[in-house]
């Protein structure tokens, strides 16, 4: 029997059985993960970012773990060896009604307890020859890392305090019982006293499978990128962000430094029609027949069907999708967009048709369940296990 079993070999589950493994160093703890690796999906396929906390609501779960997360994931990278670069980000109005959402952004930034200045255009050219704007906000503490070597650290700190991860192993059944809770993978079955999962993309159907009924669905929507060709590897000195319309979840196309110097553009956000689905053709009738039957993830496409149409033609047309970026970085052309991996971001959609905005646990009595982490849930990863590990500490007084 095991003590603690915890699903999912990303970012959130090797932070976990990391944290987990520390605070009880004589318990027995294993990671299933369905791949044959760590960090094959979200936490392998993202920007790179270590965000802020510039765009979270203050006092919710995301500004608090962004914030702490920020200097949490630093300091691992210090004590581990991992190469990381606080660059700063700039965040780029176009026009007079993306400054006043700015303004917006302004205050929200000083709620949030951040660093920052205010740039008027002049400023902004000095920082930045190669972008345009009437306006921008310049945050110092933003950087990046390579979160697959992050989560192999994990991985390994977590084996070298004794430990085990099984790779190949999908679960396939929970039963979660008085004394226990049965997991079935593909490879065995297994018992421990307190289940963890950090499924990702799969969250509500681990969920289902513990036979509870979430009010909430996982809605899988591609991030594509493209990356610049290496000549333009110094167009910028900052991560250059969009202001965001408010009317849409994510962040819109960015120009990102990558930790190996390449610099990508995005990502959009498209439907897409399998949970990992990396390409445009990648279909799964049973998640579409899911999607499309789910009552909240049919409003949620009504009400933003306009945007998603928009995405879906700049998807399809690299010109639209240059655009987007043309808009603060002129000088880029068709040929400068060069092919990069999508990734696919897991979104709780709730039964009445809200994004859910916020990180959301589920727990049952033996069990803690990861329900939404979307982005910043990888800069986040060292608070939100450091959550989990509070949550099992208090399942354990019980
Ligand atoms: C395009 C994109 C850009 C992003 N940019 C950023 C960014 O710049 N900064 C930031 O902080 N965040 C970013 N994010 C968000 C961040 O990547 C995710 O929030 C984070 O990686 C989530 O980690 P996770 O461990 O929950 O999920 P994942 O990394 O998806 O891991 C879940 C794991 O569970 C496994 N699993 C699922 N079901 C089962 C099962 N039944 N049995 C066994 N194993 C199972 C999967 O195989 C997977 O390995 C981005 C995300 C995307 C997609």
């Amino acid at each position: 029997m095991w003590d603690f079993i915890i699903i999912g070999g990303g970012i959130l589950g090797m932070s976990t059985a990391m944290q987990l493994q520390q605070t009880y160093p004589d318990k027995r703890l294993l990671v299933v993960e369905k791949e044959d690796g760590p960090a094959q999906h979200q936490t392998g396929h993202n920007s790179g970012v270590i965000h802020a906390g510039v765009y979270y609501t203050p006092g919710s779960l995301k500004a608090q773990f962004c914030l702490e997360g920020n200097r949490a994931t630093r300091e691992f990278c210090d004590q581990h060896g991992i190469d990381y670069r606080i660059c700063g980000k700039l965040l780029v109005a176009t026009d007079d009604v993306e400054k006043q959402r700015m303004e917006a952004l302004w205050e929200r930034t000083a709620a949030n307890g951040l660093e920052r200045e205010w740039l008027d255009a002049g400023a902004l050219r000095e920082r930045e020859p190669n972008i345009t704007g009437v306006a921008g906000i310049y945050v110092p503490s933003s950087g990046i890392v390579d979160y697959a070597e992050v989560t192999r650290a994990m991985a390994a700190t977590f084996e070298r305090l004794g430990g085990e991860i099984r790779y190949g192993a999908e679960v396939t059944a929970l039963e979660e019982r008085r004394q226990e809770v049965v997991v079935t993978t593909s490879l065995e079955r297994l018992t421990c006293r307190y289940l963890v999962s950090c499924s990702g993309l799969m969250a509500d159907k681990v969920i289902r499978l513990l036979g509870q009924k979430p009010d909430f669905t996982i809605c899988p929507f591609r991030g594509e990128y493209y990356k610049l060709s290496s000549q333009h590897n110094q167009i910028v000195n900052h991560l250059i962000y969009p202001i965001p319309d408010p009317a849409m979840p994510f962040l819109g196309v960015h120009l990102t430094r990558m930790i190996d110097g390449s610099v990508t553009v995005g990502p959009n956000a498209v439907l897409a029609l399998k949970r990992e689905g990396y390409r445009k053709r990648d279909v799964s009738l049973s998640d579409m027949g899911h999607m499309f039957t789910h009552p909240g993830i049919l409003k949620v496409l009504g009400k933003h069907l306009r945007p998603g149409i928009i995405e879906m033609k700049n998807s399809l047309y690299k010109r639209g999708y240059l655009e987007l970026v043309r808009k603060y970085c002129p000088s880029l052309t068709d040929e400068d967009l060069l092919p990069h991996p999508a990734g696919v971001r897991a979104q709780a959609v709730s039964n009445d048709g809200k994004l859910v905005d916020d990180f959301l646990f589920v727990n049952t009595r033996r069990t803690l369940n990861v329900g939404n982490a979307p982005s910043p849930a990888a800069t986040s990863a060292l608070p939100i296990g450091a959550h989990i590990v509070k949550q099992v500490q208090a399942l354990l007084l019980e």
